[in-house]
């Protein structure tokens, strides 16, 4: 071979390589995007100062599930304001939490959504029991399922689960009756959402769980939150 077919013969196998390499890279930039960032929405960045937005579901004259004296509201304003307790027991200063209710108040739930969303709430946990006749605990989150979402309702559900529920029923999207569209605090805030159904109240297991584990739970979904905000 003259020595100026092997200079072009190897320039052009060069130019193969560079052009697989960057072939290469784009297959690589794409796939870790479509990965990690299906959508701007998605991105979830942990910002200086952190502020959980807690939601006691119901309220008022909106008692939510009922079973003989027990009732869904109170329920839910005891777990929230104990997780709120947790968390500042905690003791970082990065951390701010804020309620949407912390009395017997009813709340339309657009206002609780405004709450979260007028101070750019980094996290929002909504506080619920089922009720029904099942039994165990699951999460719910947005009927787009975002990435975010999926990871703040997992951290806290592992979390409970750590501590024992009768039964781990899952994260689950949308609502119990359509998967396609979202409950109204979960869907409409618009930092990461989710909402725990912590078991069912028409349950006598659930029930004696939540009365024995109590400060455990709260522990736990606070944890949850912790991890969600790379503090613990
Ligand atoms: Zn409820």
């Amino acid at each position: 071979m003259s020595g100026k077919r092997e200079a072009s013969s190897r320039g052009r196998i060069l130019g193969i390589m560079c052009v697989i390499a960057a072939l290469c890279v784009a297959a690589a930039v794409l796939l870790w995007r479509l990965g990690r960032y299906p959508g701007e929405s998605d991105r979830f960045i942990i910002p200086e100062h952190i502020v959980i937005c807690l939601d006691a579901g119901h309220g008022g004259g909106d008692v939510g599930a009922v079973s003989g004296e027990r009732l869904e509201k109170d329920d839910n304003l005891a777990m929230a304001l104990a997780v709120r307790d947790a968390l500042d027991a905690f003791g970082s200063e990065r951390i701010s939490v804020i309620l949407t209710r912390e009395d017997d108040s009813g709340l339309e739930l657009q206002q609780r959504v405004d709450v979260a969303n007028d101070a750019k709430a980094t996290l929002f946990v909504s506080f619920h029991r089922n009720s029904g006749g099942g039994q165990g605990t699951e999460v719910w989150i947005s009927s787009e399922g975002k990435p975010a979402e999926t990871r703040l309702a997992a951290l806290i559900l592992e979390e409970l689960a750590d501590v024992g529920v009768s039964r781990d029923r899952g994260v689950r999207r949308g609502t119990a009756g359509n998967a396609s569209v979202s409950y109204t605090v979960v869907g409409r805030t618009t930092m990461p959402a989710c909402l725990i159904e912590l078991g069912f109240i028409d349950s006598e297991t659930d029930n004696a769980l939540l009365d024995e584990r109590f400060d455990e739970y709260a522990a736990a979904i606070a944890d949850g939150i912790l991890k969600m905000v790379k503090l613990k």
